[in-house]
Parts: C-alpha cells; sequence; structure tokens
C-alpha cells in the first residue's frame, strides 16, 4: 500500500474487533468506535461488585476458527487465552430424564444407551453422515456472497444436494432418531440462531455435529476475554478502539460511505466503513431513511428476525452443585416454541438455559460464591410485550423454575446482586433490532447470497461484519465474516492477505 488506508468500523463487537484485527496486521490504518465503555458488544463482560458474568456469548464452539483468525495476525490464541474444554459438554433436563451431553463418542454412546432405552443407534450414522455434509457446506460459509458471479461457484454447486431444502433440522433427525426427545438431543441448537428446530433449515444440523465433532470450550475469566485478547492485538498492531463513542450516522457522499460523524459531531473520514452494530439497528439509525433500496426501513420491517431473550445475572453467596451448562425443555416444548416464534406470547412452561461456570472457573466469583447466568428464549419486540410491567413477574417465574426444577432450594436468599436484560433492553440500550438477539432469521431466503453482502451491496467502501451478515450469527461465523470482509478489503485495495489470499 504507497499510503496507508484508514479503516473506521462502527462497533467493538467480535466482528468489529476480529475485522480490525486482521487488517491493522495488513498495515491498514484502523480505527473503531464503540458506544460502550468495554470492548465485546454482546460478548463483553458485565460486572457487578466481585461478580463477572459474559453478556451474551459462554459457548465458544469451533474454536479452531479463532485459533485461525490470531494465527492470521502471526499470534497463538493459548498466548493470550486459557481455554477449558467441557467434557460432558452439558446437561439436557426433560420432564422425565436428564441427559449428559459428551463429546466423548463412547461415554455419549453409553450414556443415549441409558437415556434412551428405546433405541438409540442412528448416532454413528448421524455423526457419519452430518459430517460428510458440513465438509461440503464449510467452503460455502468460507466464502464471499457479495455477487452473483461468486454466489455460482463451484463450491455453492457441490454443497447444493446437501442443503437438503425442503427439510427443518428436526425432520432432518427423523432419519437418525424417532424418538422426539431424542431429536432434541441433537435439534435444540437452532436457538444458538435465535430459530425453531421446526423452522431452521436442515444445513443447521452441522451446530449439533460441530459441538460432538470439536467439542465446547470455556474461557477463563469468561468469554469476553477473547474481545479483550483480540483488542489487546489491535492496540499491538497500532489500531485505535476509541470506546464510550457513538456514531451518530454513516457519511455517505453519491451512495459512497466516505466516513462516520459521531455523536460529538465531529467528522471522522475513512477509505473504508466496516459496520459492526446490528445490521438493521444500523441501517434504520445511522443511514438516511432515503438512501437504501433493498433496505429501506420498509424493507427491513418485512424481513425476518431471530427470538429474543430475558436474561437474569445472579451473584450468589454459594456456589450450586449444578453442571456448567444446563439445559432445560419446557414439559410441552413445541408450545413453549409456537408462543415465542409464532404467537409472540409468553409462556407459562418455557424452556430456559443456566450456566454456571464456577465448576471450572474460580476466578469468575469470590471462593465459595458464584456468577449464574439464566438465559430464557423470549419472543422479539413484535410482541409488543409491556417489559417494564412484567419483568418484575417474570423474574419470579424464573426463580420459582431453578428452584423446582434444578433443586436450587433458597435461591432468593443467597442473592448478592443481580441484573436483568429484557427484548426491551437489547433494543433500548444494546442497539439491536427488535431485541432480536441473534439478529436476522437465518431462513434460507436471508442465507447466502440474499443475507446483506459482506461487501454491502448498497453502499460503495462499505463492508459489514457480524451475526447480520455472511454466514451468520454466532462467534465462529462472525469471525469467518470479519475473515471474508477483510480479504475483500484487501483484494479492493491491492494488499496480500497472506496465508489464504
Ligand atoms: C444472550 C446471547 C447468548 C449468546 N450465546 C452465544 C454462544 O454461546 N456462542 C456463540 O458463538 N454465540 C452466541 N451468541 C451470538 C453472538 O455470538 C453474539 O451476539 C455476538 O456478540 C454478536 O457479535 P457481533 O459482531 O454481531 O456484534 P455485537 O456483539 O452486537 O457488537 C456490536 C457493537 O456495536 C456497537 N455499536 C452499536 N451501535 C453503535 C454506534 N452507533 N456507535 C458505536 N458503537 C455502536 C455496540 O455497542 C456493540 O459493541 C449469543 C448472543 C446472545 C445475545
Amino acid at each position: 500500500m504507497s499510503e496507508k488506508k484508514h479503516i473506521v468500523i462502527v462497533g467493538a463487537g467480535p466482528g468489529g474487533l476480529c475485522a480490525g484485527m486482521l487488517l491493522s496486521r495488513r498495515g491498514f490504518n484502523v480505527t473503531i468506535f464503540d458506544k460502550n465503555s468495554e470492548v465485546g458488544g454482546r460478548n463483553r463482560p458485565i460486572r457487578l461488585g466481585e461478580f463477572v458474568f459474559d453478556t451474551g456469548p459462554t459457548f465458544l464452539l469451533m474454536k479452531h476458527v479463532l485459533d485461525d483468525m490470531f494465527a492470521l495476525c502471526g499470534r497463538r490464541s493459548g498466548d493470550y487465552l486459557h481455554f477449558i474444554k467441557l467434557d460432558p459438554m452439558y446437561r439436557l433436563l426433560f420432564s422425565d430424564r436428564a441427559v449428559n451431553v459428551y463429546s466423548d463418542r463412547d461415554k455419549m454412546r453409553e450414556e443415549l444407551a441409558q437415556a434412551f432405552p428405546e433405541g438409540s443407534a442412528g448416532y454413528d450414522v448421524y455423526l457419519k453422515q452430518e459430517g460428510e455434509r458440513f465438509a461440503k457446506l464449510y467452503p460455502c460459509i468460507k466464502r464471499d456472497f457479495s455477487s452473483l458471479k461468486a454466489f455460482f461457484s463451484l463450491d455453492l454447486l457441490r454443497a447444493l444436494p446437501s442443503l437438503a431444502l425442503n427439510h427443518s433440522v428436526f425432520s432432518n433427525l427423523g432419519k437418525y432418531f424417532k424418538e422426539e426427545k431424542l431429536r432434541l438431543v441433537f435439534s435444540f441448537q437452532s436457538k444458538y440462531l435465535g430459530m425453531s428446530p421446526w423452522d431452521c433449515p436442515a444445513m443447521f444440523t452441522m451446530l449439533s455435529y460441530l459441538e460432538h465433532e470439536y467439542g465446547i470450550y470455556h474461557v477463563q475469566g469468561g468469554l469476553n476475554k477473547i474481545a479483550a485478547a483480540m483488542a489487546q492485538v489491535i492496540t499491538e498492531q497500532g489500531g485505535v478502539i476509541r470506546n464510550n463513542t457513538a456514531v451518530a450516522s454513516l457519511i455517505i457522499e453519491d451512495k459512497i460511505a466516505k466516513g462516520v460523524r459521531l455523536q460529538d459531531g465531529s467528522v471522522i473520514a475513512a477509505d473504508v466503513v466496516i459496520v459492526n452494530a446490528d445490521f438493521a439497528y444500523a441501517m434504520t439509525q445511522l443511514v438516511q431513511p432515503d438512501e437504501l433500496k433493498q433496505y429501506s426501513p420498509e424493507k427491513l420491517e418485512k424481513l425476518d428476525y431471530s427470538c429474543s431473550t430475558f436474561m437474569l445475572y445472579l451473584g450468589l453467596d454459594t456456589c450450586y452443585d449444578l453442571p456448567h451448562h444446563t439445559i432445560a425443555f419446557a414439559e410441552d416444548y413445541t408450545t413453549n416454541i409456537s408462543n415465542i416464534f409464532h404467537n409472540k406470547v409468553l409462556s407459562k412452561d418455557f424452556s430456559f438455559y443456566v450456566q454456571n461456570a464456577c465448576v471450572s472457573d474460580h476466578t469468575l466469583a469470590p471462593a465459595g460464591k458464584s456468577a449464574l447466568y439464566v438465559l430464557v428464549p423470549m419472543p422479539n419486540n413484535d410482541s409488543h410485550l409491556d417489559w417494564p410491567a412484567i419483568c418484575a413477574e417474570k423474574r419470579e417465574q424464573v426463580l420459582d423454575v431453578l428452584e423446582a426444577r434444578l433443586g436450587l432450594t433458597g435461591i432468593r436468599g443467597h442473592i448478592e446482586c443481580e441484573k436483568i436484560i429484557t427484548p426491551q433492553t437489547w433494543e433500548m440500550e444494546e442497539y439491536v433490532f427488535k431485541g432480536a438477539t441473534f439478529s436476522l432469521s437465518h431462513k434460507f431466503s436471508q442465507l447466502l447470497y440474499w443475507r446483506p453482502h459482506n461487501q454491502f451491496q448498497e453502499l460503495g467502501q462499505c463492508y459489514l461484519v457480524g451475526g447480520g451478515t455472511h454466514p451468520g450469527s454466532g462467534l465462529p461465523t462472525i469471525y469467518e465474516s470479519a475473515h471474508i470482509s477483510a480479504q475483500l478489503i484487501c483484494r479492493k485495495h491491492g494488499v496480500n492477505f497472506g496465508l489464504e489470499s
């Protein structure tokens, strides 16, 4: 590069940080703006006194993708982060049985045989066939779909039969398992995308496959340490991160992004603008309403979005005997799912997830105490639920259910401090459109070429990273979005990306 190009990144979430890390390594002059006082976005820490919680992500899947991003910066992730592999990965609680889910295959076979005496023989075929499907799909996850030319690729042609377009994750699992609860063991992961297993495209059966193939990891100190480590790498490479600095708008001239205007009125010029802020929020709040056609406010309103979540972070003066991760299914799971995704109403009988990381990580709370993270999937804000009015009652219901289903007797008496995030908080304070915490839905018509492009189709010099662009939500795919956008920017500016150019 004859002169250093200036790249401005709006948002220091996982996507923005990963892009910043890759591009500052390649000689670009990177400045990241984030409205929050700490980096990480939904992957940043929540600190309550002596307790630390992850705001969002608690499962690290496909650790090798993260390792690759550090390697692309000439670094080893292990020099910055202490990874803890979890096996059992998690415990699933149904109304009539519990299942510990292992990535160790022998242990998993044994557990399935015990929990599902009705028959679980399909496990080995599932691993084999979903492994083959993933091998065909992965090249499509890693590639750009920003143009029709890129879309009609050999990779996609090869993967087409593996997309199983007429199947959902749940129906696809019928090939291997007949029993509904057994299918749920391998399909509830659709919730990682904020989708129902009955609606989520079959290709996402890869989510459970990936857990079983590669295992899942915790990071000591919480997954927020990944964001902090990426920020450190950016700074080491000369990039600048400006926290507590909100971007008020993108500066656009003749459909080309020229920089950003900060909330204090100052203007920052840029050769490239990368948007990491939630896609639909950014396009409705940072861009004038008449600037976009395909993603105008009216069209964004009509797209499909993920569910939301009700979050309870509890600093407890005790550490319960609970696994690191527990997922409890509502007794009537299908009704709970319909209420979240279709009827958009609350359920009395609801599914929930609890992280009790103190059993593997002593750094999150003082000795003998624990930081308990509770997530309850909820309808997104299309529900028009009045969260300030119902929040307190929901909290009581969640505490009741923790007592009743997990045996956390007397939990109320152990709470030293707490924080709640509702779907409304996600929207108003975290700037997440409709409070849809897992972004645009991952239905097929909103994937690949049909998801907002990494090289944003509506604005020149503007690229997208994060859950709202290709390949989609979840840390590894978000890192891949940064990887794809960084490669496109390097190509455009004649910079050799390096290992993968
Ligand atoms: C509750 C929850 C649990 C999750 N669990 C997992 C999990 O276990 N594993 C997993 O892989 N994924 C998980 N995810 C999904 C996903 O990994 C995270 O949501 C991830 O943080 C999204 O990253 P992102 O790059 O899209 O941006 P975000 O994390 O949304 O970051 C965007 C950033 O942009 C900033 N911003 C927005 N507007 C402006 C502005 N105007 N000016 C300046 N800055 C701005 C925000 O402050 C924020 O820092 C979870 C998500 C949630 C919400």
